[in-house]
């Protein structure tokens, strides 16, 4: 899940991660929740056709800002992390369209993206 810990490029089709580079990644400057591996990934995936990351970028940024969720959440900071969004009152159609997204953007690479990857879709 974008708003756990994750240590991969997440431009789709790349399958680079901290461990194959041997060495970490920067985060997308818009929503920085994101990692990619270089400049030209972060491009591609900004402008995808399906899965465009300027798309979310900014729900992107909106939900992480909010929830204050640490890049290393623990299980117990689910609630938490639900807590606020509802105390945000964050509109659903927003949640919704990360959701989508993620839900696309894990199909297409089909890797295991950590831990949480179900946090955004198990809060309905
Ligand atoms: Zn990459
Ligand atoms: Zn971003």
């Amino acid at each position: 899940m974008l708003l756990a810990h994750h240590e991969r490029c997440f431009s789709p089709g790349c399958r680079e991660t901290y461990f194959s580079a041997a060495r970490k990644f920067s985060f997308c400057g818009g929503c920085a929740r994101v990692p990619f591996c270089s400049k030209e990934c972060l491009a591609r995936a900004w402008n995808h056709p399906e899965i465009p990351h300027k798309s979310i970028c900014k729900k992107l940024n909106l939900i992480g800002t909010t929830t204050k969720i640490p890049s290393r959440p623990e299980p117990q900071d689910r609630s938490k992390f639900q807590d606020r969004l509802h105390k945000a009152g964050i509109v659903d159609s927003v949640l919704a369209d990360v959701v989508s997204h993620l839900d696309k953007l894990v199909k297409e690479t089909s890797t295991a993206f950590g831990r949480f990857d179900g946090i955004f879709s198990n809060i309905y």
